[in-house]
Parts: C-alpha cells; sequence; structure tokens
C-alpha cells in the first residue's frame, strides 16, 4: 500500500496555545499519523516578533510575513494568534486558497463567525473551533453532532476561569473582590488588564458560540446580555451562602418560548446541591439540558497552553481525516432562526434584600407590590435590627421585565428604605 502524503500544516501563533500544540505535534507524530492516516507536516508558524526565543520550533519554520505562509496553500491552518484584525482577513485568505482552518478565536467567532462559515462553505472546507470554548472540555462536537439530534431547552455555563477563581476566593476566604483579582493576577489566571474578564465580555463571546451551536440560530456576542462581578460584595456573598448558594458567574443561553431564546452572562445565586456549585477555581462546566437525555454536564480545565492544546488537536486529527477521505464536517446550522429575545423575557427566580421600617403591614405591603405584578414569593425572612428590618425574599419564577416592575413599585413604597441587593437565581428550576 502507498504511503499517503503529508498533510501540510501551518500555524498563525506561537504564544501559551500555539507553542503547546506544536509540541504535541512533535512529541504524538507517530500517533497522529496513524489516527488521521496521513502524516503531519508543519511546513510554517507565523509569529510577530522574529526575535524572540522560542525553545521547540526549528528556526526556519519561524516568519513573520502570514500571507506568504497562507499562500503555500497547506491543507490545515490554524488560528492561534487572537482578536478580531488581521486574524480574520488571514483566516478568509486561508479558506480562499482551500485550507481548511482550526481556530481557538472566541472573540472572532463571537463577533462575525457567519463570515468565515460562509466563506468555509463556499470554498468547501472545514472551520472547526472547539478550544474557543471551555479550553479542554469537549463541549462543541457534543452540541454540533452526539446531541444534534435531541432538543436542547437550556445551557448553563461556568466558561470563565479567571471570575470562577475570584468568586470562589470571595465565598471560601471571605475577600474583597479586589484583594480576589490581585490573588487571580499574581497567580497569571487574570490579565494586567481584568475587563474582558471581569465584565463578562469573555464569556459572552462563548455564550454566543454555545448557543448558536445548541439552537441552530445564529448569535453574536451583540445578542448577549452581559453583566460582569465588579459589583459583587461580600454582603451578596453572605447572603448567598445563609440561603444555601454560592454565587458564580454564569452563561447562560435557554429556549424561552417556542423558537425564541435569550442569551445572557450575569452573576447569578445557584443552590449549593447544583453540580456546577461544586466547580471551583479556575475549572470551567458547562451544563446542559435537552429534552431527551435530560441533564448532561461537562467539566475541566477551561484555559491553559496545554490543555487549550488538546483540543485543538482533536480538530487536527478530524480535519486532518475529512482532508484524507476528501469529505467535510458538519458545517453551520442556523436553520431554526431562532428570535433572540431581549433579557426582559428571561425566566428565573430571584432573591431581594430589602431594608424596610419595622412597623405593621409592612410586609402585605409588600407582598402586595409582588402579587400585583404577577410575581410570587417562595421564601422571605426577616431580621431586626432597632427601627428597621431586613427582608430576604426569594421569588419563583418570573420574566425578568416583571420583576423590573416590582423593583421599582418598591422604590415607590415609603416603607422601603433601600434596596440592598437583587440578584437571579439559577438552577432551581422545577423539574
Ligand atoms: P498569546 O500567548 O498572546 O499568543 C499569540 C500569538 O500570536 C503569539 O505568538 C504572537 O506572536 C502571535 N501574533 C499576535 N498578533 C500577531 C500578528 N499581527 N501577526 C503575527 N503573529 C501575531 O495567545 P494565546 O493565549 O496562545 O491565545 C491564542 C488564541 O487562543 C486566542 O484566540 C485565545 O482567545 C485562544 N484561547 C486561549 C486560551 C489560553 O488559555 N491561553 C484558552 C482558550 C482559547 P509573538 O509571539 O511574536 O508575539
Amino acid at each position: 500500500m502507498s504511503e499517503q502524503k503529508p498533510l501540510r500544516v501551518a500555524i498563525i501563533g506561537a504564544g501559551t496555545v500555539g507553542s503547546q500544540v506544536i509540541s504535541l505535534m512533535n512529541s504524538q507524530a507517530d500517533d497522529l499519523k496513524m489516527r488521521i492516516g496521513a502524516p503531519l507536516e508543519l511546513i510554517g508558524v507565523g509569529v510577530k516578533d522574529l526575535t524572540k526565543d522560542r525553545p521547540g520550533i526549528a528556526k526556519d519554520l519561524l516568519t513573520d510575513d502570514i500571507s506568504a505562509l497562507l499562500d503555500k496553500k497547506p491543507d490545515v491552518v490554524i488560528e492561534l494568534m487572537g482578536s478580531i484584525e488581521p486574524a480574520r482577513k488571514f483566516i478568509l485568505q486561508a479558506i480562499n486558497n482551500g485550507s481548511s482552518v482550526i481556530s481557538a478565536n472566541k472573540a472572532l467567532l463571537a463577533k462575525d463567525g457567519a463570515t468565515l462559515h460562509k466563506a468555509a462553505e463556499k470554498a468547501d472546507v472545514d472551520l472547526y473551533y472547539e478550544a474557543s470554548v471551555a479550553g479542554a472540555i469537549p463541549l462543541l462536537r457534543p452540541l454540533r453532532e452526539s446531541l444534534v439530534g435531541d432538543d436542547v431547552v437550556k445551557i448553563l455555563g461556568i466558561v470563565n476561569g479567571t471570575t470562577n477563581y475570584i468568586l470562589t476566593k470571595m465565598d471560601e476566604l471571605g475577600e474583597s473582590f479586589d484583594s480576589a483579582l490581585k490573588s487571580a493576577q499574581d497567580l497569571g489566571y487574570a490579565e494586567t488588564d481584568p475587563t474582558a474578564d471581569v465584565m463578562g465580555h469573555d464569556a459572552a463571546s462563548k455564550a454566543a458560540i454555545l448557543a448558536q451551536l445548541a439552537f441552530h440560530t445564529r448569535v453574536t456576542i451583540d445578542d448577549v446580555y452581559c453583566e460582569g462581578i465588579t459589583s459583587i460584595t461580600q454582603q451578596d456573598v453572605k447572603a448567598a451562602q445563609q440561603m444555601g448558594f454560592v454565587i458564580k458567574l454564569l452563561a447562560v443561553a435557554e429556549k424561552v418560548k417556542e423558537n425564541a431564546i435569550v442569551v445572557r452572562v450575569h452573576p447569578a445565586m445557584i443552590p449549593v446541591a447544583h453540580p456546577l456549585a461544586s466547580v471551583r477555581e479556575a475549572f470551567n462546566a458547562v451544563f446542559v439540558q435537552a429534552k431527551a437525555a435530560g441533564s448532561l454536564m461537562f467539566y475541566g480545565q477551561g484555559a491553559g497552553g496545554a490543555p487549550t492544546a488538546s483540543a485543538v488537536l482533536g480538530d487536527l486529527v478530524a480535519v486532518g481525516r475529512n482532508r484524507v477521505s476528501q469529505k467535510r464536517g458538519p458545517g453551520e446550522s442556523v436553520y431554526a432562526d431562532a428570535e433572540i429575545l431581549p433579557i426582559a423575557s428571561a425566566l428565573t427566580s430571584y432573591y431581594l434584600n430589602l431594608e424596610v421600617a419595622d412597623q405593621p403591614g409592612v410586609l402585605a405591603e409588600i407582598s402586595a407590590a409582588f402579587a400585583t405584578q404577577g410575581v410570587s414569593i417562595q421564601t422571605v425572612r426577616q431580621e431586626t435590627r432597632g427601627k428597621v428590618a431586613s427582608l430576604i425574599i426569594r421569588t419563583h419564577q418570573a420574566k425578568e421585565s416583571y420583576l423590573a416592575s416590582v423593583l421599582s413599585d418598591l422604590k415607590n413604597l415609603s416603607a422601603v428604605k433601600q434596596i440592598n441587593g437583587v440578584m437571579r437565581v439559577e438552577g432551581d428550576e422545577p423539574s
């Protein structure tokens, strides 16, 4: 039998992830050849700074002329440089040259995945991006292939390790947000500029990618409601603990009615008994609810060079096999074209912490404000301190817009001195 000719691979970006991909391609070359059915030949590595020391990468493979590298028409181009431009330009050049593309670039896929998918469809090449969400955790392929026969109704995910680390330290060590952020930075979990993580933007990109795959609908980052964790205080953390909850930054994508979805990222309280509550430190986990499959949880390392490289290599084997058998994997599936509704249509339950006058009739007045808007109260806990009382209220599931009306009515009640905290509660829906 004649030896299959090598698959030519170009990599753009040799940083945290790219360097690990190259290392795994070298150390596992024989196994990868057997699994793909053809050997891999690395024909070039595009970088910005040619003077950097890059152990493990042959100097003659390095280039800062990415465009010329792509014009050598590799079978597979792996984009690991990040950001929107010039990554988009290079990926489109690769696709138009007939190369299959693998990327870990969540920002670009959530911003303009449609352009890349359409180009890949037209050029009849693969576009795979397993590493763009939750690092090592196999998640996109299960959604795109294993669960494609089922009806996904909701996804709840902890998809940002930095914020999960910060919230874990606030919960377990009683640290403030600022001090937990500093320790995340000292340990390398958070960037010097942590904005994308703590404001929820990184999680929102991932939420868009997950929602698109789960609901067969084009979803971009602009469709995702986004709130970060910067305003979470120790008071919120303690209140959650007292009720048997823990605060997590969640990416939520859900079907709210037939062919309509809401995609949102925000801090939320979840019961300590929920599987996501035990996801600590920088780990990621995604909880998927599907009609026939029931509840599934995907858990593991959501970032880091080697874990992310594992997902890239998985894509490389899949894309390599497709090239060898002259096929294409599944393309973009957006046939459902579900309506993407604003956060006001989200269905969740709520925690409210109110400071109220400790006088007769107050509870009845407050209950009436909820009842008028059709929001039903699940539990109320009262603590009296002198002339004021603190009311901790948990509601049943209600539409976000109804809760907003309750809040505006509460602000007009003279007995309500202050609204100290309002947070969504997830993971305690009746099954
Ligand atoms: P990184 O360490 O910053 O590496 C980026 C690489 O791209 C560097 O080698 C850099 O070259 C090169 N590069 C950047 N701009 C370039 C340009 N204009 N022209 C040529 N080369 C350029 O990034 P990373 O952490 O490996 O992340 C890569 C991708 O993986 C990103 O899309 C990221 O979102 C995604 N990702 C990362 C992780 C993670 O844990 N790090 C996890 C999941 C997904 P120089 O080396 O010369 O500077």
